[in-house]
């Protein structure tokens, strides 16, 4: 079968009798079948899958399909889909297995999209390589010795090796956008409160946010227009209206664009991506589009802000595990005391227990005001000086990563150095804004280089459409 790389062919093949969801199915099924090396799926719903599509195609027949119908997605094993099992990678939701539908997996089976499997990450989605899964490492498929990313890099290999056609997957400092640029497909993190975060598992309450990987702007504007919205399962979300994002993609006119300085010009950033970055901000100006650098100096201290509040949330929200009522439970206890201890050391990873730690340190009593209270404060100033930018700028621009894809292990003894990983990404996660990542060319070794774009809140209509103008037109 061909390779499809948008919605929109699969859409006009299945009405036109090409082809049909079943013959989709099969055909991403073999294709997992045949790439199970790369270890993106913890669970493939074969029978399900199939079972679904033949009741799609009975629909499509009778006129009465959905507008996802035909789409084959996965999910990041953080969303809730109901009587299937859900572990965000991590031993200590052995065996759970979901109660409900997180929204935004309800939205799109009631479109009739077709979920075909449930996809490894980095436990509770920290990491930013897809190796601290308790499913073991995901390899990237351009290069089987190289990272994925993460924490939602299963998601982004089964875009790039057409396992699916579009995954779902969470973003709280870049797991979307920076696997997408690592294999080298589409990802967007919309807005803080966009879409609801019922049913998606909390990592750090604040920043967290579902996020979609894609081969094309296209489908990222179909899915968000079909996810987003007002939603009376989380009080978070906004209540803002869900613009037809998909019927919005025609850019017009000229934008103004801001590129972060340091990231064509600082040594961290390797020369292939500043080349990348260079060659793109020509382009634009080139098409009458005004591009020009700007300094952001508070740099320095997104990561440490970012790392400080994620983990402090973290502390909080991973509290919940405790092996009492579902999940792990350690057998070897000899009290109510011991099953806490020995349950949580056990079952949570080394990262996520790191992660913990720390949070509880910067939580606690001594340390509160020198680290929570003051990150916040740092929080609300790069959120001011970047919402200032916007006053300035349509659109921000600078590359996703500062490397393509690392060696698998290459990072593992070093977690500053893959915190670093995240220093273009975690600011959007920061300010609530939104950002994507688009493919930008490879480097000398055909690994994927990814180009990052953000705009003002809520501004994801233009975000999106001047996205698809640059896709289509300038890449
Ligand atoms: N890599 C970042 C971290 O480890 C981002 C993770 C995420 O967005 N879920 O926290």
């Amino acid at each position: 079968m061909k390779v499809y790389h948008s919605f929109q062919e699969i859409r006009s093949d299945l009405s036109a009798g090409k082809v049909t969801c079943k013959e989709l199915v099969s055909h991403y099924l073999e294709n997992i079948e045949n790439n199970k090396h790369l270890n993106v799926f913890v669970e493939v719903y074969k029978a399900e899958a199939l079972q679904q599509a033949e009741l799609i195609d009975a629909k499509i027949k009778s006129g009465k399909a959905g507008k996802l119908a035909g789409m084959v997605i996965g999910l990041k094993d953080v969303l809730c889909h109901k009587g299937h099992g859900l572990q965000a990678s991590s031993k200590i939701l052995d065996k759970f297995i979901s109660q409900f539908n997180g929204t935004a997996v309800q939205r799109i089976l009631d479109e009739d999209a077709i979920v075909i499997g449930r996809q490894s990450c980095d436990e509770f989605a920290m990491g930013s390589s897809n190796e601290n899964s308790a499913f073991g490492p995901v390899l990237n498929a351009a290069d089987n010795t190289r990272v994925p990313g993460g924490s939602s890099g299963a998601s982004a290999v089964a875009v790039q090796a057409d396992l699916c056609l579009a995954s779902l997957g969470s973003d709280t400092g870049g797991s979307v956008r920076q696997p997408a640029a690592f294999c080298g497909t589409v990802g967007l993190k919309p807005s803080y409160a966009r879409i609801s975060r019922y049913g998606l598992i909390s990592y750090a309450s604040s920043f967290d946010c579902i996020g979609i990987l894609s081969k094309n702007v296209e489908d990222a504007a179909l899915l968000l227009e079909t996810i987003a919205g007002a939603d009376e399962y989380d009080s978070t979300v906004s209540n803002k209206p869900v613009p037809q994002y998909s019927q919005l993609l025609k850019f017009d006119g000229k934008a103004r664009i801001g590129y972060l300085k340091e990231s064509i010009e600082s040594p961290g950033v390797n020369d292939e991506i500043k080349d990348a970055t260079k060659g793109l901000i020509t382009t634009l100006q080139k098409d009458g589009h005004s591009v020009e650098a700007f300094e952001f100096n508070l740099l320095d201290y997104i990561l440490p802000a970012y790392y400080i509040l994620t983990t402090a949330e973290a502390s909080s929200n991973l509290g919940r595990y405790d092996g009492v009522k579902y999940g792990y439970r350690s057998t070897n206890i000899t009290d109510l005391e011991s099953m806490y201890k020995k349950t949580r050391s056990e079952g949570f990873g080394k990262e996520v227990k790191k992660r913990i730690m720390l949070g509880t340190f910067v939580l606690s009593a001594s340390y509160y005001d020198a680290y929570y209270t003051k990150a916040q404060k740092v929080r609300r100033l790069i959120k001011e000086q970047t919402e200032k930018l916007f006053e300035k700028y349509d659109f921000i621009l600078m590359p996703t990563t500062t490397t393509t894809a690392f060696k698998l292990g290459e990072h593992s003894n070093d977690p500053l150095s893959m915190y670093l990983a995240d220093l273009f990404t975690v600011q959007a996660n920061l300010c609530g804004i939104p950002g994507i990542s688009l493919p930008c060319g490879k480097d000398k070794e055909g690994m994927p280089i990814g180009i990052q774009l953000l705009s003002k809140s809520f501004d994801e209509s233009r975000l999106l459409a001047f996205s698809q103008h640059i896709f289509k037109n300038l890449n």
